[in-house]
């Protein structure tokens, strides 16, 4: 019994690959999805060491299907990117965000920095630098709150132009991090030429922290380059207590994680801050 129950679990996430795929392929799905406001944007918090107040969020996509439930990002952005979809998809998140932070501007909250993820083809796209900075005027949000994650295999398809485009949102004022970190293959030399502000330790690593020396040297030799090359470090995927005191002495200055809280949706988000000012 126990097999067929997994056989069938298997043929149901085929077949939900199946649908997904063909709501994305069919023609103008993903744009109708848009329009149907299918889309939202929940907010992960970022905190920072050692006090830990939330000085930051991480917008995350979700897909909210009439008829699929909420479909997770890993299923949907790789089809996105495969169709091109990704492109007006990518562009309604960093608008979404730009008005998340001009919303939680006008309810006076206190200043946050938001991040939003980018997908490679949409950091290829030819007028991403203009159409960001469209977005910045129509929201008036100001861009020293708006950071981009980027990651290294995005960077290093083709680091020449790559260069070049971070110089162009640095132009803009935003804040550049690379995502995932130590997953990808980035050499030291040419992380010094990227103009990056910001190191997210991939979660991979810190899954591990304290109980395999080996990641715990990485994460402590990850966190002391990043020191010398003066850029903040960032770790994802904090779980436990005991990897925050074990990121806090290694100097680790903000984490994320479900220890803190999961991503949210920004009515639950706003409350998460405001229990944090209350305490
Ligand atoms: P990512 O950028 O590395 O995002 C972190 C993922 O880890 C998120 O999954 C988040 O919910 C999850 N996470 C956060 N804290 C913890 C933790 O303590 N433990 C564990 N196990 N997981 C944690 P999510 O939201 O499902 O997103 C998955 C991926 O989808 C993201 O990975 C990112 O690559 C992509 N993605 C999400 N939103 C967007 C978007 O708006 N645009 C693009 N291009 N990609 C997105
Ligand atoms: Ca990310
Ligand atoms: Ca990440
Ligand atoms: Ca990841």
């Amino acid at each position: 019994a126990k097999s067929t129950g997994h056989n069938l679990y298997f043929v149901y996430e085929n077949q939900m690959a199946d649908n997904i795929n063909a709501h994305l392929t069919l023609g103008g799905g993903l744009r109708k999805a848009i329009e149907n406001e299918e889309f939202e944007l929940h907010y992960q918090p970022k905190v920072a060491l050692p006090d830990e107040n939330v000085v930051g969020a991480e917008a995350l996509i979700r897909w909210n299907h009439p008829d699929l439930g909420m479909v997770s990002p890993d299923k949907f952005i790789p089809l996105a990117e495969e169709s091109g979809l990704i492109l007006p998809l990518g562009e309604w998140v960093i608008r979404r965000a730009c008005r998340q932070l001009q919303e939680w501007r006008e309810l006076g909250y206190p200043a946050i920095c938001l991040s939003v993820n980018l997908s490679s083809r949409q950091f290829m796209q030819a007028d991403l630098v203009d159409m960001v900075q469209g977005i910045l005027e129509e929201t008036g949000v100001d861009p020293a709150y708006l950071e981009l994650e980027l990651t290294e295999s995005m960077l290093m398809t083709d680091a020449k132009q790559s260069i070049e485009k971070l110089h162009s949102f640095r132009e803009l004022g935003l804040t550049l991090s690379i995502d995932d970190f130590g997953t990808g293959y980035s050499s030291l030399s040419y992380l010094k030429k990227f103009p990056i502000q910001t190191l997210k330790i991939d979660r991979s690593f810190i899954h591990d922290i304290g109980i395999d020396g080996d990641n715990d040297a990485i994460v402590k030799a990850t966190i002391a380059m990043a020191k010398s090359l003066n850029l903040k470090v960032i770790a994802e995927g904090v779980e436990h207590r005991s990897q925050v005191n074990a990121l806090g002495g290694y100097d680790c200055q903000e984490v994320q994680g479900f220890l803190y809280s999961k991503p949210l949706p920004s009515d639950d988000f706003v409350q998460f801050m405001q229990k944090q000012v209350g305490h």
